[in-house]
């Protein structure tokens, strides 16, 4: 069932949970492919009820990013869901979500600050401020959130941990093509030239994470590294490389315990980004 009005989804939702029945939400911008669905199938075992929301966020675009050409197509996205078990799509219109211009926003400071935030400076206001009214039209619920988008999972959860939300933040792995690229909606953007180059964001997160399972603890050596491969690729242009502690994403000095690496490579008007984590071997948390 697919509801363009906020009114009906939340008289639906209240309706289910009067019911005792749980709620598992998975927010997405559409044009899904099977790393959106893995969310789903992770929220369809876990909740009597699963909802999803189709919405191309204009807050989180830049001028000059591509708002106008994020690939759209909800009749495939809709058997898309009903093939993971979704039982309801939120797919509202921009004047819905947004009837007149908002005066509220919601800045999650600290986490959204580096990496993503340096290089997009509005994207994680928009998407904290979506993702609140979300969670307000949604009400108590798990929420699905993949780990693709590593900074993302951080804001959203220490939003709703700051706003005391009746929402339990549930991340999930990446899924990735079998050449090891992470599935994105964005992916459609690539030539075949810049395609056959995209493995290289997961080449330089192995060579940064066999670095780490060596003893490597100097995020700048690990970053060197990273950063040479991606210069292999002669259609890359690299915007970050980061090997940062998992939770905060700085480093503190050496790395230590659970750590992350990520990715942010620009090929042609495609911009992608991955990341992936690991344990310094022997040191503590
Ligand atoms: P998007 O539609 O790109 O905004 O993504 C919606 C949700 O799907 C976000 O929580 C993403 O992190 C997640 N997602 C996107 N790509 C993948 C992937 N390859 N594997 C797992 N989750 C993903």
């Amino acid at each position: 069932m697919v509801l363009g009005s906020i009114t009906e989804v939340r008289r639906m939702l209240d309706a289910h949970r009067a019911a005792g029945r749980s709620i598992g939400f998975v927010p997405t911008m559409g044009y899904l492919h099977a790393g959106h669905q893995s969310l789903m199938r992770a929220s369809v075992v876990a909740n009597d009820i699963t909802a999803v929301s189709i919405f191309v966020n204009p807050l989180q675009f830049a001028a000059g990013e591509d708002l106008g050409s994020y690939p759209r197509d909800l009749a495939r996205d809709t058997d898309r869901c009903a093939d993971a078990g979704v039982d309801l799509i939120f797919a509202p219109s921009v004047e819905e979500m947004y009837p007149g211009p908002m005066a509220t926003v919601v800045d999650v400071a600290s986490v959204a600050s580096p990496l993503e935030g340096a290089f997009r400076p509005e994207h994680f206001a928009g998407v904290a401020t979506v993702v609140a009214k979300l969670f307000s039209i949604m009400g108590e619920c798990r929420a699905y959130f993949g780990e693709k988008d590593w900074q993302q999972v951080a804001v959203v959860t220490r939003m709703a941990a700051d706003l005391s939300m009746p929402v339990e933040v549930v991340p999930c792995p990446t899924m990735r093509e079998p050449d090891g690229l992470a599935m994105s909606s964005r992916n459609v953007y690539l030539t075949p030239d810049e395609r056959a180059e995209a493995p290289v964001l997961r080449r330089a997160l192995d060579a940064g994470l066999a670095m780490i399972a060596e003893g490597e603890t100097d995020p700048a050596m690990i970053e060197a590294v990273m950063t040479d491969t991606v210069a292999t690729a002669s259609l890359a242009a690299l915007d970050y490389v980061a090997a940062v502690q998992a939770d905060t994403l700085i480093a503190d000095g050496p790395l230590h315990g659970e750590v992350r690496l990520l990715v942010a490579v620009r090929f042609g008007t495609a911009r992608l980004i991955d990341n992936d984590g690991g344990m310094v071997p022997g040191t503590p948390a």
